[in-house]
């Protein structure tokens, strides 16, 4: 069995970054908190559980010394009670978020009507959100959208950074209909893109392909999806357990993971069918 890996898979910048930050703090401390689970990924969750990051869902659960602050970013204002804490605070948010923060934040600034494309109930969204108030959230119906008035004057555009170009591109011809003056800032990341793009490369030349990713991962679900109207057989697994029992009857083998998913993991599953 020939087992080929896609050119990009796995941990993605951010990921990486804040990962490597909670590894960090525990040769410091014996014990960090992260402010919600670092990654969409139950072991790698729970593996870090063990070594002493222990995921807590609000402030008043706080019970280590150091705090980290995962990808997505937080709030202003829990960025404000944090500090307040007396703690050490390691903020962890991807350089890709602090970006459309800042950038959200210096239209808002500058009088312009801030639109951003995005999930509203999604923690990045809401970080974003909070730099600056007055944004209005976008995700659907974007070829309809209007605004109260008629037409506004100054638009700024930004994005959640996991949207897909195409839907920014949607918004951005919408709003030059219904603005004086726009601005557009492009904050999509394209990891996600990139790792589609190289599993879809990799299923050209194999007979099946493992997505290895947790079960509550979004972009590993993306990764499935788009592999899905391909002519070969798609298996999702968290672990080299999820395996299915024929998977030996195949002779090339593609893996690709999500961006939350760990090496370790990775390699698990690489061993086993190396071991078929
Ligand atoms: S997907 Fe992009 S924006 Fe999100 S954490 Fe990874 S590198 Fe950062």
């Amino acid at each position: 069995m020939t087992i080929k890996r896609a050119s990009s898979l796995g941990f993605c910048y951010g990921v990486r970054l804040a990962h490597q930050k909670v590894l960090d703090a525990l040769k410091k401390y014996q014990k960090v908190n992260t402010l919600g689970p670092l990654i969409h990924n139950e072991r790698e969750v729970k593996r870090l559980s063990q070594l002493g990051a222990i995921a807590i869902n609000s402030l008043d659960e706080v019970s280590a010394p150091a705090i980290v602050l995962r990808t997505h970013g937080v709030r202003r204002d829990v960025l404000e009670r944090v500090k307040k804490l007396g703690i050490e605070v390691i903020d962890a948010t991807c350089p890709h978020v602090a970006k459309a923060q800042s950038i959200a934040q210096k239209f808002y600034n500058e009088g312009f009507r801030v639109v951003i494309l995005g999930e509203v109930e999604h923690p990045e969204v809401q970080s974003i959100l909070s730099y600056a108030p007055n944004a209005t959230v976008v995700n659907e119906n974007l070829e309809k959208f209007s605004f109260d008035k008629k037409v506004v004057e100054r638009v700024g555009l930004l994005s959640q950074t996991t949207q897909p170009i195409e839907k920014l591109k949607l918004i951005a011809s919408r709003m030059v209909e219904l603005s004086q003056e726009l601005v557009v800032a492009n904050t999509v990341c394209f990891a996600t893109r990139k790792r589609q793009e190289a599993a879809k490369e990799l299923a050209d030349e194999v007979e099946a392909m493992i997505v290895i990713g947790g079960r509550a991962s979004s972009n590993t679900k993306k990764l499935f999806l788009a592999l899905s109207s391909y002519d070969i057989d798609v298996y999702q697994v968290e672990g080299a357990a999820d395996l299915p029992e024929n998977v030996s009857k195949y002779k090339k083998i593609g893996i690709t993971a999500g961006a939350s998913t760990p090496e370790w993991i990775i390699e698990e599953v690489e061993s086993r069918l190396k071991s078929l």
